[in-house]
């Protein structure tokens, strides 16, 4: 979701704009209530996509969704030596490697965690000493490169939650797509499409409904 962007769908082309993080989301009128620190927006229809964020954007409307923020840690770095030239998945070291622009960028770590906690400083060493075995013609250099962690919208089973939020007619969810957010975004895209849209849902998405959890407990 990054800022909420508000959507004009009755002008052609359409207008959008951008607004600060929504601090309250809520029904009034038969319209949606977006409220962020500079503006009001008013909405039909409101996607909510804000990665490990999410929960605490529907819990004031009672909706539970089960997303858990799972940090991940990554350095790109030329490094020395010659560096690999594909990209391969360390399954046993669970570190993701891919060649970038000369360099090779490691990713990995999955830690459960709060939205809000920091990422230790140990772990980013621990995934470059989890992939050096890997590698015997090139080293990382942790003092050089660019580091940065991130936080993956993890689910229990694995699958996003894409769909209506059943009850709060006119509102949807894009999130929990855990380690292949960036994969999947081009397809979120056009499932959100359809849906807020057309109303309509590709039948491959009904193994991310929103309720799927509330409706096993209650069997
Ligand atoms: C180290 C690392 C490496 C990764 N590598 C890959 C990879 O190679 N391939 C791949 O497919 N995926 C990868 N991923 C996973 C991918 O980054 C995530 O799955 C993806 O970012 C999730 O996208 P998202 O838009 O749902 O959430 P996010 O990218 O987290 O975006 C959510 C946005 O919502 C905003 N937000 C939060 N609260 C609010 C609010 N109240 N109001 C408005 N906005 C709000 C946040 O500021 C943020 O901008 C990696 C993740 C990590 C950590």
């Amino acid at each position: 979701m990054g800022r909420p962007l508000a959507v004009d769908a009755s002008r052609r082309p359409r207008s959008a704009a951008h607004h600060g993080a929504v601090y309250r989301l809520a029904r009034a009128g038969g319209t949606w209530r977006l409220e962020t620190r500079d503006a009001t927006i008013t909405a039909d229809r409101v996607v909510v996509a804000a990665g490990a964020w999410s929960p605490s954007v529907v819990a004031g409307l009672g909706v539970r969704l089960p997303v858990q923020s799972a940090r991940g840690c990554s350095l790109t770095s030329a490094g020395s030596g010659t560096p690999p030239r594909r990209a391969v998945k360390l399954l046993e070291a669970q570190v993701a490697c891919s060649p970038v622009d000369g360099a090779v960028r490691l990713s990995g770590t999955f830690d459960l965690t709060r939205a809000d906690a920091r990422l230790s400083p140990r772990r980013l060493p621990a995934v470059l000493r989890a992939a050096q075995p890997y590698f015997r013609e090139w080293q990382p250099d942790l003092t050089r490169g660019i580091a940065w962690s991130g936080l993956r919208p993890a689910t229990p089973d694995g699958l996003p939650f894409v769909g209506p939020v059943p009850g709060h007619g006119g509102l949807f969810v894009a999130t929990g797509h855990g380690t292949l957010g960036i994969t999947l975004a081009p397809v979120t895209a056009c499932a959100v499409r359809d849906m807020v849209i057309f109303d309509r849902l590709p039948d491959a998405f009904t193994a991310c409904a929103v309720d799927r959890f509330e409706r096993t407990r209650h069997r």
